[in-house]
Order: structure tokens, then sequence, then C-alpha cells
């Protein structure tokens, strides 16, 4: 699956709008710096293996990460570590990835200070209670409970310890992956809504991983939509809802009710989605596309653009 990028590049830090996250070949995807950009796709597309080469997790098989224009395999060590630090990965289900045996203060206050980030006062232990607490209330926690456990906590509270967590180590980059797909939806408007506080009052920019394109809908500047390993259409998020151009983001947006009942989003697509081992020849959405023509098993089409700043990969485009 590692092989759906050959190459993924990433430009964290720096000011200039023109800052990129590129994944070319089968992905090309280009997010500006404090930009908010939704992935989109059925499960097995591709987009969390994608969004763990952003985050840095998962080497490309086949390619290279770039760290502002220079490949990540190769920076000095600390710069390696803080392109790391600097691109953190929020999860769905964020009790997998919190220890459930230390306490909330020490899951939030260990990578911050393993990395020297915490400001070193006359008071080495209360400098590091206050790191925390800041941490927490950011994230829309009370410090009062720091010293619990995360089992002590809800789904909802849990996912603030981990973006409290992310927080610590002073991002500029948040991939979600499905970061509120576990939650009751009223607990999700919570959690979106204090990624958009964050964003502005961090100035952070977001990959924005979700099945869901009514959860990315509110909170995208630009969506792009993956089907087996390919991003399929990349537009403004008003202009994928408004004029979406691929059969497959049409036939998203037709099984999306726009306010309740998701998950039932992805169900009644025609057929099967393909193993995306081994995808169908041409258009990998052949066997599904209502509109396909022979050409269509045949030849993969590029993505190209139809509109300003929208690309579709479609041979209806001609
Ligand atoms: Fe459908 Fe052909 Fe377009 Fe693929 S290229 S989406 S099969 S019409
Ligand atoms: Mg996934």
């Amino acid at each position: 699956a590692a092989k759906l990028a050959r190459r993924v590049s990433h430009a964290m830090g720096g000011t200039a709008k023109n800052d990129v996250v590129r994944a070319v070949d089968n992905v090309d995807l280009t997010i500006s710096k404090g930009e908010v950009v939704g992935l989109v796709g059925e499960s097995g597309c591709g987009k969390s293996t994608l969004g763990r080469m952003v985050a840095g997790i998962m080497p490309p098989s086949d390619g290279t990460v770039l760290w502002q224009g220079r490949d990540i395999a190769t920076l000095p060590p600390d710069q390696a570590r803080a392109a790391k630090l600097s691109v953190q990965m929020i999860f769905q289900d964020p009790y997998a990835s919190l220890n459930p045996r230390l306490r909330v203060d020490e899951i939030v206050g260990e990578a911050p200070r393993v990395h020297g980030l915490i400001p070193r006062g006359n008071n080495g232990r209360r400098a590091f209670e206050d790191y925390v607490d800041a941490q927490l209330r950011r994230a829309g926690l009370d410090p009062a409970y720091k010293r619990r456990y995360p089992h002590q906590f809800s789904g909802g509270q849990r996912q603030r310890i981990g973006i409290a967590r992310a927080l610590a180590v002073q991002p500029e980059f948040l991939v979600c992956d499905e970061a509120v797909a576990a939650l009751d939806v009223s607990i999700q408007a919570q959690i979106l809504n204090l990624f958009m506080d964050l964003r502005t009052e961090l100035d952070l920019t977001y990959l924005f991983i979700s099945h869901d394109l009514g959860v990315v809908e509110h909170l995208s500047d630009r969506v792009a939509i993956m089907y087996l390993g390919r991003i399929v259409e990349e537009a403004p998020a008003e202009e994928i809802f408004a004029r979406a151009n691929h059969p497959y983001t049409q036939a998203l947006l037709a099984e999306v009710p726009r306010v309740e009942a998701r998950k039932r989003a992805f169900t009644a697509i025609k057929g099967e989605i393909p193993s995306p081992l081994n995808p169908p020849s041409g258009c990998h959405f052949h066997p599904r596309c209502p509109h396909a023509m022979p050409i269509c098993r045949e030849v993969a089409p590029k993505l190209q653009a139809v509109a300003p700043g929208h690309r579709s990969a479609c041979h209806l485009n001609g």
C-alpha cells in the first residue's frame, strides 16, 4: 500500500504561501501553509497511508519525503527531529494511542520535556506543571483532572487528551485521520470546532482525513477525493460541493445525507470497492462508474484542470 505515492514531499515552516505538501505520481496533492485540506475516500483507498507518509510515520516504499524541499531521510538529526515534531497526527481512537499506565500530565508532558520544549524557570517542576496545564486548557480540558488516567475519561475527553499531547510539541501541521469518526455527532461538532479554533489561535495547517464528506465540508478550504490510491478530484471545498466533476465524487455526494445518518454514506455506491492491491485497469473506478466507456478500461485518466483550482481525472473531460 505504501507504493501508492512514489514521491511524497512536504515543506514545513517558512511563511511563503507556496510552502507545500506534495505527493506526486499516483498521488499529487498540494497543501499551502495555513490551509485545511480535506482528504476523502472510502476505507482502504490509501488515505491513511498517505497521511502517515505526510506525518513522517511511514516512509514511502518508493520515493522520498521532502522537508522544505529537502529529503527528510538525509537531514541532520536535529532538523529531522524538528521536521517530525512539526507534523503531528491525531488518530480515530485516542484510547489506543494513549498509554493506559500513564497519567494525563505524563502523557501530555513527556514529549515536550524530552525535547526541551518546556521553558526553564527557577522551579522546573512548576514550569512543567504550568506547561501541561496550558496544553490541557487549549484542548478544552480542566487541568484539575490531570492526575487521572485515560480510562477515567469519556471518548471526547480522550480525544482532547490526544490533541493536548500533539499541541504540546508545538506542531505547525496536524494530520487528523478520522479524528471524529468514533465520536457521537454532538461531540464531533465540539471537536471540529476545537480544531478550527486552534487553527486560528496557532496558525495551524491541517490535512483532515475522513470517509465522510459531510465532516470535511465545514472545515476544509480544499477537498481532495481519493479512490484506490489516486486523487481523482481536487478543488476548493465550495466548488466540490457545488460542481463536482468526477463521477465518483458525484456518487459520494449523492449518498451523503447532508445532516444526519451519515453512516450510510458509502454503502449504496454500485459494487464493492475493489482491492487496492489489485486495482482495476485504466480508470480504477470503471467497474462502478455509470458513465464508463471502452477507453476507461484501457487508459488511466490524468488529473487535469476543469476550472481554476479544480482538477479532475476523468475521460469525460476529453
Ligand atoms: Fe467513469 Fe471513465 Fe470517468 Fe473513470 S474515466 S470516472 S470510468 S467516465
Ligand atoms: Mg484509515
